[in-house]
C-alpha cells in the first residue's frame, strides 16, 4: 500500500483536519491543529506530506520517528501538532487496514468509564454560577473554570479576592460531593500563582492547571511543595523531554 495524496481542510473558525489517501483506497483522517494557528500548521503538513507521498502508510512508527527528529529543529506546538495529526491518519489507515479498532493495535482497552468534567468559562464573573448550576443539572460531577481573564502578573489584593470569590460561588453551587478545577493559563507570575494557589487552597480544588507558564517548569517543583491542591500542567508540552521538569516536580 502507499500513500497517494494528502489534503487538508481548514473548518471556521479554528479547526483543521487532513485526509491521507492510498492506493488501496483507504483513506485515514487526522487532526493536525494547535488552537489559533491553523493555517500555519496546514503548511507544515504541507511539506511534511512531500516525504509522506508514495510511501507505505503502515509504516506509522518510522514515519513519526523520520518526521519528528529527521530534522535539525525539531518540536514545538506547529511540527508536533503536524505530525500528531499525520499520525492519527495514518493508525486510521491502519485500523482499517488490520480490520482492527486502533485501541487493539496499542495494547487493548483499558477503562470503561472515565470521569469527565465541564468547562464554564469563568472570565467573567457574570453567569458564571448559572453555567455551573446548568452542568450540575446535567449530570456533570465536576467543572473547571478559568481562574481570571485579564490580571496582573502580580495581582491586586482586590484582584487576588475576586479570583477567590469566583471560587467560592462554584463550590458554593457544587457542594462537597462535586469538584471545581481551576485553570490560571500561566496568567500570573510565579509569585503569584502561589499566592493564588494559597487563598483558594481552602476551597479544595480538585486540582489546578498551568500556573506556571510551560517555560518555568524548573519551578513546577517549588511550587508543588508549596501547597496541597494538586497541579496539572503540559498542554503546551512537546515530548517526552520536555515533560522531565514536570515528572520530577
Ligand atoms: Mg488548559
Amino acid at each position: 500500500m502507499k500513500i497517494t495524496r494528502i489534503e487538508t481542510f481548514l473548518v471556521p473558525p479554528r479547526w483543521l483536519f487532513c485526509r491521507i489517501e492510498t492506493d488501496e483506497g483507504i483513506v485515514g483522517w487526522g487532526e493536525p491543529v494547535v488552537e489559533g494557528r491553523a493555517e500555519v500548521v496546514r503548511a507544515a503538513v504541507d511539506v511534511l506530506a512531500e516525504y509522506l507521498i508514495g510511501q507505505d502508510p503502515l509504516r506509522v512508527q518510522d514515519h513519526w520517528q523520520v518526521l519528528s527528529k529527521g530534522g535539525f529543529y525539531r518540536s514545538g506546538p506547529i511540527l508536533s501538532s503536524a505530525v500528531a495529526g499525520i499520525d492519527q491518519a495514518l493508525w486510521d489507515i491502519a485500523g482499517k487496514a488490520y480490520g482492527a479498532p486502533v485501541y487493539a493495535l496499542l495494547g487493548g482497552a483499558l477503562r470503561d468509564e472515565v470521569r469527565v468534567y465541564a468547562w464554564v468559562g469563568g472570565d467573567e464573573p457574570a453567569g458564571l454560577a448559572d453555567e455551573i448550576a446548568a452542568q450540575v443539572e446535567a449530570g456533570f460531577t465536576a467543572v473547571k473554570m478559568n481562574a481570571a481573564a485579564r490580571t496582573s502578573p502580580i495581582p491586586t489584593p482586590a484582584e487576588t479576592a475576586a479570583v477567590v470569590e469566583r471560587v467560592a460561588v462554584a463550590r458554593e453551587i457544587l457542594g462537597p460531593d462535586r469538584d471545581v478545577a481551576v485553570d490560571m493559563h500561566g496568567r500570573f507570575g510565579p509569585a503569584a500563582a502561589r499566592r493564588v494557589l494559597q487563598a483558594i487552597e481552602p476551597l479544595h480544588p480538585l486540582f489546578v492547571e498551568e500556573p506556571l507558564l510551560p517555560e518555568q517548569g524548573q519551578l513546577l517543583a517549588a511550587l508543588v511543595g508549596a501547597t496541597s491542591v494538586p497541579i496539572a500542567t503540559g498542554e503546551r508540552l512537546y515530548g517526552r523531554a520536555e515533560f522531565l521538569p514536570a515528572l520530577h516536580a
